[in-house]
């Protein structure tokens, strides 16, 4: 019996690219979206791959979610946690509802989400946890202090959790990816996002298979010497780790 693999936000974007890439390298994978549905039925039709709606930041909504996954696929031992939204603006700007969405949907998504499929991959002995993060997260980033606090959060989330795991086969990994052609980059206005690549040494905006190929990699047995890492992907923009 293959693995399975559950992508959140897995219906476009990175996350499409993401569950994907996976289900080419052999996993029985569900992917999970908020509320676009026909872009969700779109990639269904085309990947033949199970999607569920649920909202990653609320708690029953995740438990209830899983278990439905799990009657349907089997249980989840590779948990990809990449639903995130951005509500750009100036911080003194910046009012009390976009602050919650984003720490909610980016942030508050790690616990409701990891937390119900944990103490099996534990009592399995086998599984992986690997968190989208961001580089603005490691670097932060003008009218995005919600986004940069829910990203670097996810980072924390991540060393924290792979300590608690080591020992029982479970690893916890974060991407930090740069830039990608997206819908959420697509939403940056034209001249700032002009001024972005500009600060790309590769000179382009990254592809959301080439994050994918990552995910590939740390879901893998391969991998399981790697824990609480964080992989910088970034076409070269900020070099921290
Ligand atoms: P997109 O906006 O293209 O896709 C987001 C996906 O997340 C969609 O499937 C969406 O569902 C889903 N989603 C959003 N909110 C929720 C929610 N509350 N509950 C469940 N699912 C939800 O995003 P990207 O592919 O660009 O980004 C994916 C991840 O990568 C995010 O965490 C983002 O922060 C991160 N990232 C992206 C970068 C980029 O340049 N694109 C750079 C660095 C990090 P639906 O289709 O129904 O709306």
């Amino acid at each position: 019996m293959s693995r399975v693999a559950l992508v959140t936000g897995g219906t476009r974007g990175i996350g499409a690219a993401i569950a994907t890439a996976l289900k080419a390298a052999g996993y029985t994978v569900a992917a999970t979206f908020a509320g676009n549905v026909e872009k969700a039925n779109a990639f269904k039709a085309e990947t033949g791959i199970a999607v569920f709606q649920w909202d990653v930041a609320d708690p029953a909504a995740c438990e209830g979610g899983i278990a439905a996954v799990t009657a349907e696929l089997g249980p989840v031992d590779i948990l990809v946690n990449n639903a995130g939204i951005t509500r750009d603006g100036w911080f003194h700007k910046m009012d009390h509802a976009a602050w919650k969405a984003v720490l909610s949907t980016n942030l508050d998504s790690m616990f409701t989400m990891s937390r119900p499929v944990i103490d099996g991959m534990r009592e399995r002995g086998f599984g992986r946890i690997i968190n989208i993060s961001s580089i603005n997260g490691q670097k932060g980033q003008l009218g995005q202090v919600n986004y940069a606090t829910a990203k670097a959060g996810v980072i924390g989330f991540t060393k924290a959790l792979a300590l608690e795991n080591a020992r029982k086969g479970v690893t916890v990994n974060c991407i930090c990816p740069g830039y990608i052609d997206t819908d959420m980059v697509a939403a940056v206005p034209e001249k700032v996002l002009e001024g972005i690549i500009a600060q790309i040494p590769v000179g382009r905006l990254g592809k959301a298979e080439e994050i994918a190929a990552a995910v590939v990699y740390l879901a893998s047995d391969a991998s399981a010497f790697m824990t609480g890492a964080v992989l910088t992907i970034n076409g070269g923009q900020y070099m921290a780790n």
